[in-house]
């Protein structure tokens, strides 16, 4: 069997960390067996759907590296939900319902009051015809409700294994509002027959859906494809995610400079039985994907740890995989800058800075004036390696008596204007005499 899956975010803001672990759930299932990932954008509510935000979709996806097949919108698909809704009708599974919200909440408080589940009562069922003219005389237009049928329903879900749900437990799903506008559950099912989506691959906050999405399936003869939910990601605190909360949005990591592949390593690891550590590449992420690993817990996304992880992920990074970045910061050095700077970048925009330490000019930072002219008269000649830093500091400790913090801390300020960074056996060459001598001397360089 082909596998076919969709990701289906409404573009009515961005994307988030919750999105996207589902993107990313669905995306490395299909890589994993060959099969195609459909974009679907779920804009039927067309006032808070906007283009925008349907290619700030596209581009946060793109840039995590997830491609699709194709990319279809619910906007350019509605002749086929009508049809649907014509076929339900003819079975007479739609039927219309006339209740006002009040009216409704009335009746689920009343049924709260007496301790009986608030399950709609299915009193539009029994309307005579007179009854629904007189409230369409009335002005009242029907929003319409998919009627189930009282069975247990059961799936094998592909993370929470057996599941059966009592149908005539539930309320009967609104399909169609008052205002003929669709809510998710059709146009869903409609799409995922259409498009042939083999596996459905969503959050559990979609769990309550599948009996009825089954049942709808049923109804317009199509064989239900398989289902799996996969367990939500809470804030650091353990709180649910919201989308109105910035700092998790996929903008914001890329514009704070993280790389697509730790948030990528990170979003698809956590709350899985592998660790969460950094993958050099989304294939090595495809690989080790299984459903069976998936916890049923929810799993924690601390944009604290993401950012550990993103400095693990630069340390071992090849040069390779970043020479086209660094060339279009205007950061130089090559291979060799790149292996002496990884270990102490958090982001890769780090780099530059070590750049100018290297290239200049920078304001030396001179903190023992005596020791720092003492040191640059005993510079050696070039050419320097990994040897002329240990050579070269013992040579300065033996004139002037200074050893340990009180004779590198000086010289690493006069050479770098930092306190900390890389080892300076490896950086000092990268400097070079010229640069070394003057900025002892407290000359810019
Ligand atoms: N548009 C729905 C959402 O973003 C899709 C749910 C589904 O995958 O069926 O929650």
């Amino acid at each position: 069997m082909t596998v076919t899956v969709r990701f289906a975010p409404s573009p009515t803001g961005r994307l988030h960390a919750g999105n996207i672990r589902t993107a990313l759930v669905n995306y490395l299932f299909a890589q994993r067996l060959g099969g195609d990932f459909i974009l679907r954008l779920d804009d039927t509510d067309q006032e808070r759907s906007t283009d925008a935000f349907a290619r700030a979709i596209e581009k946060d996806l793109s840039w995590l590296g997830i491609e699709w097949t194709k990319v279809v919108q619910q906007s350019d698909r509605f002749a086929l939900y009508a049809a649907a809704v014509e076929k339900l009708k003819e079975l007479g599974c739609l039927y219309p319902a006339y209740e006002t919200p009040e009216e409704l909440d009335l009746k689920r408080k009343r049924q709260l009051g007496r301790g009986r589940p608030p399950v709609y009562d299915r009193a539009a069922l029994k309307l005579s015809d007179a009854e629904k003219a007189a409230f369409e005389a009335d002005g009242r237009k029907p929003h319409w409700r998919f009627k189930l049928e009282p069975v247990d329903v059961v799936w094998e879900d592909l993370v929470r294994g057996s599941q059966h749900v009592d149908a005539a437990s539930l309320s009967d799903p609104v399909l169609i509002r008052g205002d003929g506008t669709y809510l998710y559950t059709l146009p869903s099912v409609v799409d995922d027959v259409d498009l042939g989506v083999t596996h459905i691959i969503r959050g559990e906050d979609h769990v309550a859906n599948t009996a009825p999405q089954l049942q709808l399936f049923q109804a317009l003869s199509a064989t239900p494809p398989a289902f799996g939910h996969h367990n939500l990601l809470v804030g650091p605190e353990g709180q649910a995610l919201s989308k109105r909360d910035a700092s998790l949005a996929i903008e914001g990591f890329r514009e704070e400079g993280l790389e697509a592949l730790s948030v990528a390593s990170y979003a698809a690891t956590i709350g899985t039985s592998d660790p969460v550590v950094p993958h050099v590449s989304l294939d090595e992420l495809v690989q080790g994907f299984e459903f069976s690993k998936l916890s049923r817990a929810p799993a924690r996304f601390d944009p604290r740890d993401l950012r550990l992880l993103n400095a693990k992920l630069l340390h071992m990074l090849p040069f390779a995989a970043v020479a086209d970045r660094l060339k279009a910061m205007g950061v130089g050095g090559g291979e060799a800058f790149w292996d002496v700077v990884r270990g102490n970048l958090e982001v890769l925009g780090d780099a530059k800075l070590w750049w100018c330490v290297i290239e200049g000019p920078l304001v030396p930072v001179i903190e023992s004036q005596d020791l720092c002219l003492a040191a640059a008269k005993l510079l050696p000649p070039e050419p320097w390696n990994e040897e002329t830093w240990p050579a070269w500091s013992s040579a300065v400790k033996a004139e002037t008596g200074a050893k340990g913090k009180a004779l590198f801390q000086p010289l690493r300020l006069a050479l770098t204007g930092e306190q900390h960074g890389p080892e300076l056996k490896a950086l000092l060459p990268l400097i070079g005499r010229e640069r070394a001598h003057a900025r002892l001397e407290g000359k810019p360089a």
